[in-house]
C-alpha cells in the first residue's frame, strides 16, 4: 500500500519528449488561517441547497475556505462536488442559500463577473486554435490590449514550460500536454480562484502525480486559491491544504489531510480514505482519558483513547490503520491490545509487506510490516498463527 502522506515525488515522466523537472513546492509551514478567527474567507457557501426536481444534490452546505488555500471536495461519484463548483463558478443557481467571495454575495453574478476560473475535466480546449491562441482567448474576450494579452500568455507558458509548442494546435499534443495549456488558460487571467474539476482524469498514473506537484508548484508560485474536485483520496491527500469528504450532498468532515487520516470522525471518512481496520465493539468502562472495550462478544478487551461523550455499552468502532499494528510470531508479553489470527495473504510491497490475517471470528485485518534483512524474528508466512498488538494510542474510536 503506498502510504498517502509518504507518497514520494515523482520522477519526470519518460512519455515526454524532453523529460521536465519535477518541480516541489516549498511547504507552506504554519499556514492555517481557518485557525485564525482573525481572518475572513475567500470563500463562503452559507447554508447551500441544491434540487434538481425531487433529488437534493447538495444539502445544506456551509463551508468556509481562505486565500492561498489548495482546497479539495472529495467524494464518491454522484456526492454532490461538481455540483458545489459549478455553483461557485455560476454555471448553477443554488435553490437557497448563499455563496460569497470576499465578503461579497456573488449568489446572482454572471460566470464572467466573478472572480474564478474553472478548468474542466475535458480541458474544453479550442480545437481551431493554437496553443497561444487557448491560453490567451479569456484576455481576447475580456478587450485586453495585444500587447499586454502576449505578455500574459508567454507568462503562463513559461510557467507550465509551454513556450515550444505556442503555435501548435492541442490535437497536436499529449494529454499531459493539453491538461497544461488548460491549467494555462484558467491561470492566465490571474483570477483569485482556480477551479479544478477533475483537472487529471485523463491522464496515466505517472503523468498525474507529476502533473498533482506541478499543481501544487502553481498555485505556491501564483498565491491563488485553488479549489479542486476528485474522486481520488490520494491526490487530495497530495495536494490539498484541507479536504472536504463527502457523502450524498453533505459534508462529512472537512480537516487537513493529517487529520482526515489520523483522526477520522466516521466509519465513512476511515474507510475512504487509506486503508483500515475496524473493530466492533462496545463500551466496558471508561477511566483516566482511555476506554475499554468489549470486542468480539468478550474474546478480547481493547484500551483506547477515549471519545468524546460516550458511555458504558455504547457501540462503537475502532479504527486502526494496518502501519499502526505489530505483527509477529509470539504472544505479546502485555495481552492487552491483542488478537491472535492466522496468515491467510501477504502482499510484497517492496520495503514492506502487507499481512491479511483472519481473526478466530472470521474477521480479516491488514497489518504492514518492514521487510527488514536484519529482523530477528524468522520471516512470518502464509498459514502462520500470528499475534497482532497495538498501544493503546494507535487507534480512533468512532462512535458512528
Ligand atoms: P462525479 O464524481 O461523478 O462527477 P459528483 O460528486 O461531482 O460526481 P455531481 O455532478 O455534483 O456529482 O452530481 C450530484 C448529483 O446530482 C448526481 O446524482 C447527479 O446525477 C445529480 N445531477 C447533477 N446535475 C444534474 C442535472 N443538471 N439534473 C439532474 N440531476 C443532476
Amino acid at each position: 500500500m503506498s502510504d498517502p502522506l509518504t507518497a514520494a515525488a515523482p520522477t519526470a515522466s519518460s512519455s515526454e519528449p524532453h523529460a521536465r523537472r519535477a518541480r516541489t513546492p516549498a511547504p507552506q509551514s504554519g499556514f492555517a488561517p481557518w485557525k485564525d478567527p482573525a481572518k475572513a474567507p475567500i470563500v463562503r457557501f452559507e447554508n447551500v441547497v441544491k434540487r434538481f426536481g425531487d433529488f437534493v444534490a447538495v444539502k445544506d452546505c456551509t463551508l468556509d475556505i481562505y486565500e492561498r488555500e489548495f482546497f479539495a471536495l472529495l467524494g464518491p461519484s454522484g456526492c454532490g462536488k461538481t455540483t458545489l463548483l459549478r455553483m461557485l463558478a455560476g454555471f448553477e443557481k443554488p435553490t437557497s442559500g448563499r455563496i460569497l467571495v470576499a465578503g461579497e454575495d456573488i449568489t446572482n453574478l454572471q460566470p464572467y463577473d466573478r472572480p474564478v476560473n474553472m478548468m474542466f475535466q475535458s480541458y474544453a480546449l479550442f480545437p481551431h486554435m493554437t496553443v497561444e491562441q487557448n491560453i490567451g482567448f479569456g484576455l481576447k474576450q475580456e478587450g485586453m490590449p495585444k500587447d499586454q494579452i502576449a505578455v500574459r500568455v508567454e507568462e503562463a507558458m513559461t510557467m507550465l514550460e509551454l513556450n515550444r509548442f505556442g503555435k501548435r494546435k492541442p490535437h497536436q499534443l499529449s494529454g499531459g500536454q493539453q491538461q497544461r495549456v488548460a491549467l494555462a488558460r484558467a491561470i492566465a487571467k490571474k483570477p483569485r480562484i482556480v477551479l479544478l474539476d477533475e483537472p487529471l482524469g485523463a491522464l496515466d498514473k505517472r503523468l498525474r502525480q507529476q502533473a498533482q506537484f506541478e499543481l501544487m508548484y502553481i498555485q505556491e508560485t501564483t498565491g491563488t486559491t485553488f479549489i479542486i474536485v476528485t474522486h481520488d483520496q490520494e491526490e487530495a491527500m497530495t495536494v490539498s491544504s484541507r479536504i472536504a469528504v463527502m457523502d450524498h450532498g453533505e459534508f462529512v468532515q472537512v480537516a487537513t489531510p493529517g487529520d482526515i487520516y489520523e483522526a477520522p470522525n466516521s466509519r465513512y471518512v476511515a474507510n475512504f480514505i487509506g486503508d483500515v481496520n475496524l473493530f466492533e465493539g462496545k463500551i466496558l468502562s471508561q477511566a483516566g482519558g482511555f476506554v475499554e472495550i468489549e470486542w468480539g462478544g468478550g474474546r478480547a478487551r481493547f484500551k483506547a483513547v477515549a471519545p468524546a461523550g460516550v458511555s458504558p455499552g455504547q457501540l462503537v468502532w475502532l479504527s486502526l490503520r494496518p502501519e499502526k499494528i505489530r505483527i509477529t510470531l509470539d504472544q505479546p508479553a502485555d495481552g492487552n491490545n491483542a488478537v491472535e489470527g492466522k496468515v491467510v495473504d501477504i502482499g510484497y510491497l517492496g520495503s514492506i509487506s502487507q499481512y491479511h490475517v483472519e481473526l478466530s471470528n472470521g474477521e480479516m485485518v491488514k497489518a504492514l510490516r518492514a521487510n527488514s534483512a536484519s529482523t530477528v524474528e524468522r520471516p512470518i508466512s502464509w498459514e502462520d498463527r500470528v499475534w497482532l498488538e497495538w498501544p493503546a494510542d494507535a487507534g480512533v474510536v468512532l462512535t458512528r
